[in-house]
């Protein structure tokens, strides 16, 4: 007697979202700032279609099935028709961070082994450093049209726009199994080597339903959807997959993100869901201020990447009147893993308990299981006070690095260690206190450096704080603040040392608080504390 089900074998690859746009949504726009200045729109069938020249061009230029392209480009209709063209062909999109060291990139390419690479304008440059030294590239195509063409010294530049209209708009998808794989993406690796996670066709689907569930994203074809995080960012949170996927529109924002431009086109565009990293966030609020902006059209706002401030999160909802979406993920992960998203439960909370909840990185949708252990690996209580480690797994968790790098990732029973300290509270509510490795030991107690920053953040005259430890003699170790001023507002060290007095515990409160003019930040946009700690991690008494 046979246990299997009968129902139908339908592979996950990630061209079924494509088709099922183009045949439900055709009309639907993808609306793109392209890097050439003006805005681009095509829809649904239109995109479809160059998706399909586009995979004749790939496949004419040798890419084979499991190939890696190497993409240098921001989030534009471009970029979308080279990952959907991949994607056709069972070939493998590879978003190379631009924002990387130039040893970095040429390190990365050569360990993705990048047969092809396509690159905006804005890149043509940092292509002509690198590529000689990239010894799998065999051809550059310039993501523009012949009209933009620029004198390069890159070896038989291809222009992108004369290969699509010269390719037949006829490419049967291939077929092949749903794990094959799709994109790759390489962590930022501020220590060590960056390490490449390789999505697959079925990871990226499933995640794909899972950021569209009503309590993650919940998308829909009502929807103008704007990923502002960068598809070179662990897939722009798979906005690029999951619009198309409910027939949402596209809004791509090209290489504009400052405040004034992301406000402009999410209004003329009617954009309802925007997403992005903190740093984004604090632009746009700041034009919306300034230009006292009444906004229309925009109604939510995912922050994610690093943590939401209580000052940014009030004033999105305060100042701009936008709903907050705090989210948290890893590149690992493909990357969303939870929403602070209301559930049921919770709404008769008081205000001030449900602020505090909607502050916290929230809890997974079906697909992602998450935990927290001690140091030795326990489980440890979802009291929402204790923290451990904080691992997950799932379909859409990785199962190694690529070419399995850093060996052995998952604990026997399957869970990613994701590096971060978190408490997880009776709704499944998910509070990162810290990374593993930032966290301050003072004295004996554990002191969160995310817990500091945010405080000094809520000070009108901070704009940017980053907590690191500094070696003590007594106390082991001790906070120091560094911040950025308001460039219209006067602060002194005391000021903020009283003001973090009134809200954190007492040793948690730094001695030390240093104005600097701009912190470092990595090629996602996040704190560098590394260099920090390089820079100012050393006893008080020695710093220069
Ligand atoms: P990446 O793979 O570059 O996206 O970095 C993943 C890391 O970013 C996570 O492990 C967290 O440390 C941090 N991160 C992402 N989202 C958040 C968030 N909402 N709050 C705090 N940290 C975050």
């Amino acid at each position: 007697m046979s246990f299997t089900g009968s129902m139908q074998q339908w592979p996950l690859r990630v061209t079924t979202i494509l088709d099922h746009a183009a045949n439900l949504f055709p009309r639907q726009e993808v609306v793109s700032r392209r890097v050439e200045g003006d805005i681009h729109r095509l829809d649904y069938a239109t995109l479809r279609e160059r998706v399909r020249r586009c995979a004749n061009v790939l496949d004419k230029l040798g890419v084979a099935p499991g190939d890696r392209v190497g993409t240098l480009a921001w989030n534009t209709h471009r970029h979308l028709e080279v990952w959907y063209a991949c994607a056709g062909l069972g070939a493998t999109y590879h978003t190379v961070n631009p924002r990387l060291f130039e040893e970095q990139i040429q390190w990365i390419v050569a360990d993705a082994e990048d047969s092809i690479l396509l690159v905006d304008l804005t890149f043509v440059a940092l292509a002509e450093r690198i590529v000689a030294a990239c010894s799998s590239v065999k051809r550059v195509v310039i993501l523009t049209d012949r009209a933009h063409m620029p004198t390069t010294s890159l070896p038989d530049a291809l222009c992108y726009e004369d290969l699509v209209a010269d390719a037949s708009p006829d490419f049967c998808f291939r077929e092949f199994d749903e794990e094959t794989a799709l994109g790759l993406c390489y962590t930022s690796g501020t220590t060590g080597r960056p390490k490449g996670v390789l999505y697959s066709h079925r990871s990226t689907v499933l995640h794909a339903m899972g950021v569209n569930m009503a309590d993650a994203f919940g998308l829909s074809s009502r929807m103008g959807v704007m990923p502002v995080v960068p598809m070179y960012h662990a897939n722009a949170w798979a906005l690029p997959f999951a619009a198309p996927m409910v027939g949402a529109k596209l809004v791509l924002p090209g290489a504009k993100l400052d405040g004034a431009s992301l406000c402009e086109l999410a209004e003329s565009e009617g954009v309802t869901l925007a997403a992005g990293v903190p740093t984004v966030w604090v632009g746009f609020v700041d034009h919306v201020r300034e230009r006292q902006v009444k906004l229309q059209a925009l109604k939510r706002v995912v922050v994610g990447g690093s943590a939401c401030s209580e000052a940014l999160f009030d004033a999105l909802e305060r100042d701009c009147g936008v709903e907050v979406l705090h989210a948290w993920g890893m590149t690992e992960l493909s990357p969303v893993a939870s929403y602070a998203t209301v559930r049921a439960g919770m709404e008769s909370a008081p205000v001030e308990a449900l602020h505090r909840l909607r502050l916290k990185q929230g809890a997974p949708v079906y697909s992602v299981e998450m935990r927290i252990v001690d140091a030795q690996g326990v489980p440890m209580p979802h009291d929402g006070v204790n923290a451990g480690a904080l691992q997950v797994r799932g379909p859409s968790v990785l199962r190694e690095y690529y070419k399995g790098a850093g060996g052995q990732v998952l604990d026997g029973d399957g869970f990613f260690d994701t590096g971060d300290i978190a408490t997880i509270d009776e709704h499944g509510f998910m509070h990162i206190t810290d990374r593993a490795k930032d966290m301050i030991k003072s004295g004996g107690e554990w002191i969160s450096s995310i817990e500091l920053e945010n405080a000094a953040l809520g000070h009108p005259a901070v704009v940017e704080a980053a907590a690191i430890a500094v070696p003590h003699e007594k106390w082991g170790e001790r906070p120091l603040l560094l911040a950025v001023r308001r460039p219209d507002m006067q602060v002194e060290e005391g000021e903020v040392i009283a003001w973090l007095g009134g809200k954190l515990a007492r040793w948690a409160v730094p001695e030390q608080v240093l104005f600097v003019d701009a912190l470092p930040h990595t090629a996602t946009g996040k704190l560098d504390k590394a260099s920090l700690r390089k820079s100012y991690g050393t006893p008080a008494s020695t710093q220069a």
